[in-house]
């Protein structure tokens, strides 16, 4: 496992308007191999970390979040607008439920990949690894946080 990374975690989209901190220990990452996340990264999946409640806050650059709604069983889709960067993701019928794009941490962000999720639809072209993570075909079931 990763050493216990210095808090609070940073990061920031691509173009570096937007900013942000995390103050707790991540509760874990998740790969979605779901075809939203597929269309919205243009890659085969999208890895996601898990926040304590309350516990994100954007430092810089709130002006230019834009929140995509899916509808629908989909989280609510935060990025850039200047850079299209993703950022984070909140679940629109518990706000509390707040996970940032992995990619996105300044540094180690502590976590590993510990699911793989919606691996029906994974690609034909990156299949899901056949390791020993938890599959979910469909959604995996977060905990009660
Ligand atoms: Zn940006
Ligand atoms: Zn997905």
């Amino acid at each position: 496992m990763p050493d216990e990374p210095t808090l609070p975690l940073t990061g920031r989209c691509s173009c570096g308007g937007v900013t942000y901190e995390v103050s707790e220990p991540l509760l874990g990452m998740g790969l979605c191999y779901c075809k939203r996340c597929q269309r919205r990264t243009g890659t085969a999946f999208s890895a996601t970390t898990l926040t304590v409640p309350g516990s994100f806050s954007i430092t810089a650059g709130e002006e230019l979040v834009t929140t995509y709604v899916p509808g629908g069983d989909g989280w609510n889709k935060s990025f850039c607008s200047k850079c299209g960067g993703h950022l984070f993701t909140t679940n629109p019928d518990n706000p509390d439920l707040l996970a940032v794009r992995a990619g996105t941490f300044d540094g180690d962000p502590g976590v590993r990949p510990g699911l793989h999720q919606f691996t029906d639809y994974a690609s034909a072209w990156w299949p899901v690894p056949d390791d020993d993570l938890p599959h979910f075909r469909e959604r995996m079931q977060y905990p009660d946080v």
